[in-house]
């Protein structure tokens, strides 16, 4: 294998990036915060998801302080869609400690970034080397991805020998070359996400396409190698929509788990019939008034899927509320953070204007 990246390759990248990057609204900046935000946010997540929730994050919270300071529901809703909603938890929780430790910046060092919460070596190589011009790495999926064709890797992706093999490489590049640390590691990142596609790299303009040795050995196509994930967890769940007139009964998820916090429908981990979820609805101390089942979906999270079936339920008024549930009209539900997994059922009932 191939040990390291030449200074050619990296003056190849960085050039071909100065000429082909994207305009990304958190690019050029050159503000710490907006780079650590986007980056959090681009974490398993689509670069067209992320723009409009992006825009809308910075205006509403412009700074650390503002995040600090910002009510749980509040910041749930403005993560709404983006998925994995520790992220947000973990970014005030940093923003808190960077008000209390660090005077409401993000530290120009390397080390001590990677000690705060929610910030990995892959956020830190970013926020340092785009923020700050500190020359280190900042590997994720994609430029992975990348380096195991460009040196033709046949490892397994998936293990931490191979990543660390891999990250490796780079490390001689910031030394040697004389290429802004910022621009080569975009320009990484870039690659991955323009040309250097999962299923159909576009190798005849890649910036690379004369060296990569995955390329010339014909194994594009098979590489990177990654181990077969386990299976996903299947479980079968039916939601109850309860409507007492225009208003729908939400209620917070547990502090801890999945969705942690954040509102949902009253669901149950069992398939019932629609005379099951009456004497749920029932059992709740509520009186159905009629029921009617509506469409069926599926959402998947990393480990686990929901196979679920819904009933709306309307019930007669003044049903005394329990479990925490609360019943708000669809102005007041427009401000309570629902995850995506329930997006079928808000788009049902066109409860949210940005869907
Ligand atoms: S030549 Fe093709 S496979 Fe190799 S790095 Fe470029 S896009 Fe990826």
């Amino acid at each position: 294998m191939q040990e390291k990246l030449t200074e050619k390759q990296a003056e190849q990248l960085t050039d071909w990036y100065e000429k082909n990057r994207r305009s990304l609204p958190w690019r050029d900046t050159g503000n710490p915060y907006h780079v650590w935000i986007s980056e959090i946010m681009l974490q398993q997540t689509r670069i067209e998801a992320v723009i409009p929730k992006y825009e809308a994050f910075i205006r509403e919270l412009p700074d650390t302080a503002a995040l600090a300071r910002c009510d749980d529901d509040r910041l749930m809703r403005l993560w709404e869609g983006l998925g994995y909603y520790s992220r947000a938890r973990n970014l005030k929780k940093c923003a808190e400690v960077l008000t209390e430790n660090f005077g409401g910046r993000l530290p120009e060092d390397y080390a001590l970034l990677k000690k705060l919460p929610g910030i990995g070596p892959y956020t830190a190589g970013a926020i340092a080397s785009i923020a700050f011009s500190i020359p280190v790495p900042a590997v994720d999926g994609n430029v992975l991805r990348v380096l195991a064709r460009v040196f033709a890797v046949r490892e397994d992706i998936r293990s931490e020998e191979t990543k660390k093999h891999i990250t490796d490489t780079l490390s001689e590049v910031y030394a040697s070359a004389h290429v802004s640390c910022s621009s080569f590691n975009q320009g990484m990142m870039e690659l991955g996400e323009t040309l250097c596609l999962p299923a159909k790299p576009h190798c005849s303009t890649c910036p690379w396409n004369e060296s990569c040795l995955a390329l010339q050995q014909g194994t594009v196509s098979q590489i990177p190698y990654r181990s077969p994930l386990k299976q996903r967890k299947i479980i079968r769940r039916t939601l109850l929509v309860i409507r007492e007139g225009e208003k729908f009964m939400i209620r917070r998820r547990p502090e801890k788990g999945l969705l942690a916090g954040l509102y949902e429908f009253i669901g149950i981990d069992e398939d019932l019939e629609a005379k099951d979820a009456l004497a749920e609805a029932e059992k709740m101390g509520m009186t159905p008034l009629r029921i009617r089942p509506l469409p069926d979906s599926v959402h998947v999270f990393t480990h686990l899927e929901w196979h679920m079936k819904a009933y709306e339920i309307r019930i007669a008024e003044g049903a005394k509320l329990k479990d925490g549930c609360i019943l708000v009209s669809r102005a007041e539900i427009a401000d309570k953070a629902l995850p995506s997994a329930f997006r079928a059922y808000t788009r049902w009932y066109a409860l949210r204007e940005d869907e």
